[in-house]
């Protein structure tokens, strides 16, 4: 191709000078800043009321969820740092530890899950364990840091398991004795279940949605979504702490972060616990190939959730060992503030106490105490911003 000659290039640069140029985009700090239109975009009223807000809301639209979701990341997860540091202490860290008190054989065919006895994972069955077991388990756990201890028992349900049911109150009422707070995952619960277990002491009953309820069908076929619904329902009526979230990576789209985050945020009541696994793919599940998690849908959910359900734990839970020490600390400046810790996420690996440690150490972050969010949420008067509350937002005790 023949090149241009010097005289030309000059007449194409007058030309080009002489062309109405673009307006400057944005003009900060007397420099001209050419900056990507997607971060213009006006604040949407909704993204705006939002990180304004001084009160807890459950009247969300999908759709306004899904503007705060699809919100450029950086700008997401600021902003869910901000609403984080107005509701919580963020350099609190709830260390939690979760114990399999009764390991595989399940009946249920929860397509991710180790313990269902329908899929060759190699996992071995076993008995429901003692109540010394787990009290020696939970002494350890509170000397290691952690201030809460959890308990799931593989199977479907409760129903025909009053001795089980028994000995788990016992065991409730000892991890509660040490001054933790207790949590159990045991399947679907009735009403009474719910209360025989709030009057041992139990502090919150974990029932997890896993995904939306249109993904839902795609991962479990055994209880419809409207089953777990019922579950959390009692635990929330017997006057437990809801602890419910989900797991990313179970193929489902960016669509069904939102529906999950918008059925939990819209229950007559935000969840306490918002938990947040990321797939830890298990050989001889159905879903031992799927595609690990990209960390920018991690993030988006976390910050999301954040500021949908200001007063809510978030919980990093399985899958954590995935993530950079950076990742981990990325998802705290957005709002997550609880992790679990040992030796065992019930059957995928876990970050240890001591990992734990060095990482709070260094970030200038400390575990939580026990019972500490629910002092704070006494305490809590936000500190007032601009008013831009243009719709009516509905207070919800959490
Ligand atoms: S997730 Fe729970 S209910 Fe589902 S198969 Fe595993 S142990 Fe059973």
């Amino acid at each position: 191709m023949k090149s241009k000659t010097s005289s030309q290039l000059f007449k194409t640069g007058v030309q080009a000078l002489k062309k109405p140029q673009p307006r400057p985009l944005v003009r900060r700090y007397g420099t001209v800043q050419n900056v990507s239109p997607s971060l213009l975009t006006p604040h949407s009223s909704v993204f705006e009321d939002a990180i304004a807000s001084n009160v807890t809301r459950n009247t969300w639209t999908k759709e306004e969820i899904k503007e705060i979701y699809d919100t450029p990341l950086m700008k997401l997860a600021f902003a869910a740092g901000t609403v984080h540091r107005r509701f919580h202490n963020p350099a609190a860290i709830q260390m939690c530890t979760l114990m399999n008190i009764k390991t595989g054989g399940c009946s249920e065919d929860c397509s991710y899950c180790a313990q269902s006895s329908r899929y060759q994972t190699g996992l071995k069955a076993s008995k429901m364990v003692t109540v010394d077991s787990v009290l020696a388990a939970a002494r350890i756990a509170k000397d290691n840091g952690s201030t809460r201890f959890c308990m799931g028992a593989a199977w479907r349900d409760m129903r025909g398991r009053k001795t089980n049911l028994k000995n788990i109150k016992d065991m409730v009422s000892g991890v509660k004795g040490m001054g933790m707070e207790c949590c159990v995952t045991l399947g679907m619960i009735d009403a009474e279940q719910a209360k025989e277990l709030k009057d041992a002491g139990l502090t919150a009953y974990n029932h997890n949605l896993d995904t939306s309820r249109e993904h839902y069908p795609s991962v479990i076929t055994t209880r419809t979504y409207d089953e777990r619904l019922e579950t959390i329902k009692n635990v929330r009526e017997a006057g437990l702490n809801v602890c419910t979230g989900g797991i990313l990576g179970l193929g489902e789209k960016a669509q069904d972060h939102v529906g999950l985050i918008h059925t939990v945020s819209t229950l007559p009541a935000h969840p306490e616990s918002f938990p947040v696994n990321s797939l830890v793919p298990i050989k001889g599940t159905p879903m031992e190939k799927n595609a690990p998690i990209a960390f920018d849908a991690t993030l988006r959910t976390i910050a999301t959730a954040r500021i949908v359900m200001p007063r809510t734990i978030i919980r990093l839970a399985a899958g954590r060992t995935t993530l950079s020490e950076e990742q981990q600390v990325l998802c705290f400046m957005a709002g997550a503030n609880a992790v679990f810790t040992g030796e065992k996420m019930l059957t995928t690996p876990c970050n240890g106490w001591d990992e734990d440690r060095e990482i709070f150490e260094k970030w200038g972050l400390r575990p939580m105490e026990s019972f500490e969010v629910e002092a704070l949420r006494d305490l809590v008067t936000a500190a007032p911003l601009e008013p831009s509350e243009t719709k009516q937002q509905a207070s919800v005790v959490v």
